[in-house]
C-alpha cells in the first residue's frame, strides 16, 4: 500500500480504549451516538477552534463515555481521502 505518514489513530476512547484509525471509521461506528454540539468559549477566545466540538457518546455497556471531536479535523481528513 501507500506509505502514509500516520501520526496515530484518529481517536481513542478514553474509557474502553477502542481505537478509531480514521474519521470515516469514527463516523460510521454504530456504537457512537452524536450527542450534540458543544461550544467552548474559552477555546474560541484562545484561538484554538473556529467552531465548537461535536460530542459523541460511546454506547457500549462497559463504556458510555463522551468523546469530543473537532469538526474541522473531520472535514480536513475526509477531503484528503478522495480517491
Ligand atoms: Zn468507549
Amino acid at each position: 500500500m501507500q506509505s502514509e505518514a500516520h501520526e496515530g489513530p484518529f481517536k481513542t476512547c478514553t474509557m474502553c480504549n477502542k481505537v478509531w484509525a480514521t474519521p470515516q471509521e469514527f463516523l460510521t461506528d454504530k456504537d457512537l451516538q452524536l450527542n450534540g454540539y458543544m461550544w467552548s468559549k474559552k477555546s474560541i477566545k484562545a484561538g484554538l477552534y473556529q467552531g465548537g466540538l461535536l460530542v459523541f457518546t460511546h454506547m457500549l455497556q462497559n463504556c458510555g463515555t463522551s468523546l469530543a471531536v473537532k469538526p474541522s479535523g473531520l472535514k480536513g481528513t475526509a477531503a484528503r481521502d478522495t480517491k
